[in-house]
């Protein structure tokens, strides 16, 4: 049988270039809104403008695409065979970005969760939307 997966995975990862209010991170926020939590989008005052922050809970969320933030072993992180070097060093800067990032958030005292977009497609949608709220809502 052929490869069937290469074009739609391609046109996949290539739509998240956006990476604003992506479709996963829609989803992510109307949930949250469903569970009447109230939250702030893009923060510019926190490094890295997190995707959505919950400041009563002091809580972030980051909405991954699994692409441009190297979902290690996850199925749509695929490096391209063309320019291979070139994606490769986009997407490492956008890592060591994240980690950057991250570092900053927790010592200032904030509590990180991700949420990768593989997690939110499919089955295993509602399994993590509620994982993602019992993490929220637990404060330890
Ligand atoms: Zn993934």
């Amino acid at each position: 049988m052929a490869d069937v997966h290469s074009p739609k995975i391609r046109s996949y990862n290539m739509s998240k270039i956006k990476g604003k209010n992506t479709k996963p991170e829609l989803l992510v926020r109307r949930y949250l809104h469903s569970k009447g939590l109230r939250f702030r989008l893009h923060d510019t005052g926190l490094p890295g403008k997190p995707d959505i922050v919950l400041p009563k809970y002091k809580v972030v969320i980051q909405v991954q695409g699994c692409f441009w933030h190297r979902h290690d072993g996850c199925k749509y992180f695929v490096v391209p065979k063309t320019r291979t070097e070139w994606w490769l060093n986009k997407i490492n800067k956008t890592v060591s970005r994240d980690k950057e990032n991250m570092k900053k958030l927790k010592y200032l005292g904030w509590k990180i969760l991700i949420i990768w977009e593989c997690e939110i497609k499919g089955e295993e949608k509602e399994k993590t939307l509620n994982s993602l709220y019992e993490n929220i809502i637990c404060q330890n």
